[in-house]
C-alpha cells in the first residue's frame, strides 16, 4: 500500500499532495518489527509497478523476510489518500480491494513462510475480506499446531462492525490470539462487553478464553500490559511533538512483539513499543519514522516522558 497525504477541507481541493510514502498497517507492524532486529516476514500482494517495487524495497532493506510477497500481473498496489483537518481529524479514501492486495489469497509463496514461523501477525483490518480471512485461518491453524504464537491487533475500524460474518471471524481470532493489542474500544469488543463493565473484567474475560497477554495502547496516555497472573505494567508515553499520527499503533505493536519475541520482560518491551510509537508520529508519512535499535535507545535516552 501506498499513501499520499493532503492537507485541507476537502479532497477535491486543489491542494499539494505530500507524499507517496509506502504504508499499510501489515507493513508499518513488520517494518517496525524488521528494524528492531529478529526475523520478520511479510505475506502480502503488490502490483507490477513502482509503488509495489518500492514497498517490497524498503521492507527489505529494513529486514524484513519479503518471500511472502507476491507481485500480481495485472492488478496495480493498493493505494490510499489521508486528508488532516484542521482540528486533527484523518478522513481516507482506500483503493485496496480493487488493488492488488484484493487478489490476495493462500498460495506457494505463503505455504514456507508459515512452515517456519514461530509466531503470527493478523491485522483485523483484513477479516473483511473472504480469501484473506482463509489465508489467514489455514496460517493460524498451521503454526498453532506447531506450538507457536498469534498476535491480534483489533484495528476494527467503524465500517468493520455492522457486519455480522466480520464479527464471527473477530471472535474467533481472538479466541485463537495469546497476545491482543487493542486500543480504544476495542479491549472491550474482544471481550464481547460493554465499555461500563469496565477494564479488568474485560481482561478477566480475554484471560477466560485463553488470551495470556494484553497490551493495551493508549496515545498519550502510555500503555498498559495485562498477564493472566494479574500483573499489570503500565509505562508512560513519551513527550513529542505530532506531526502525523498515521502508523503509532503499528509502529507500537511491530516493536512490542519484536521486543517479546526477542526474550524482553514487558517492561521493556512497553518502553521500546512506546518510544517507537512516539518517534514515529514526529515524522510525516505512515513509518517514515519507525526505529532500528539503536535509533530507539537514543529516542528513549534524549526524550522526556509524560506523566500519566
Ligand atoms: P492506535 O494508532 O492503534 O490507536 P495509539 O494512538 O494509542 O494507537 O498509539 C500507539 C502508541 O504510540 C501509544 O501507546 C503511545 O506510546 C505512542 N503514541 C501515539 N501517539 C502519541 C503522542 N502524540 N505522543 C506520544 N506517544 C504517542
Amino acid at each position: 500500500e501506498i499513501v499520499a497525504t493532503t492537507a485541507g477541507e476537502g479532497f477535491l481541493d486543489p491542494v499539494p499532495l505530500i507524499g507517496p510514502y509506502p504504508s499499510g498497517a501489515p507493513a508499518i507492524f513488520v517494518d517496525q518489527a524488521g528494524r528492531i532486529g529478529g526475523a520478520a516476514a511479510m505475506v502480502g500482494s503488490v502490483g507490477n509497478d513502482d509503488f509495489g517495487r518500492a514497498n517490497i524495497a524498503r521492507l527489505k532493506g529494513d529486514g524484513v523476510d519479503v518471500s511472502g510477497i507476491r507481485t500480481d500481473p495485472v492488478l496495480p498496489t493498493g493505494t490510499a489518500f489521508v486528508r488532516y483537518r484542521p482540528d486533527g481529524a484523518r478522513d481516507f479514501v482506500f483503493n485496496m480491494w480493487t488493488s492488488a492486495a484484493g487478489a490476495l489469497a493462500w498460495d506457494d509463496r505463503v505455504e514456507p513462510v508459515c512452515a517456519r514461523a514461530g509466531h503470527l501477525h493478523v491485522m483485523g483490518t483484513l477479516l473483511g475480506h473472504q480469501s484473506i480471512w482463509e489465508m489467514t485461518e489455514r496460517a493460524a491453524a498451521m503454526i498453532k499446531a506447531r506450538g507457536g504464537t498469534i498476535s491480534l491487533d483489533p484495528n476494527m475500524r467503524k465500517e468493520l462492525r455492522g457486519d455480522g460474518e466480520t464479527g464471527r471471524r473477530f471472535a474467533r481470532m481472538v479466541g485463537m490470539a495469546d497476545l491482543l493489542l487493542p486500543s480504544g474500544d476495542e479491549l472491550y469488543l474482544a471481550a464481547d462487553l460493554p465499555v461500563e463493565a469496565g477494564e479488568e473484567a474485560a481482561l478477566e474475560r480475554l484471560f477466560q478464553s485463553g488470551v495470556k497477554e494484553v497490551a493495551i495502547k493508549r496515545g498519550a496516555d502510555g500503555a498498559t500490559c495485562a498477564l493472566a497472573d494479574g500483573s499489570r505494567t503500565h509505562s508512560p508515553a513519551f513527550a513529542v511533538t505530532e506531526m502525523d499520527p498515521t502508523g503509532a499503533g503499528d509502529c507500537f505493536g511491530g516493536a512490542y512483539v519484536a521486543c517479546r519475541r526477542l526474550g524482553m520482560t514487558p517492561s521493556q518491551a512497553l518502553t521500546y513499543a512506546n518510544a517507537a510509537g512516539a518517534r514515529n508520529v514526529t515524522f510525516r508519512g505512515p513509518m517514515e519514522g519507525a526505529g532500528t535499535r539503536d535509533e530507539l535507545d537514543q529516542f528513549i535516552s534524549e526524550t522526556k516522558r509524560l506523566t500519566r
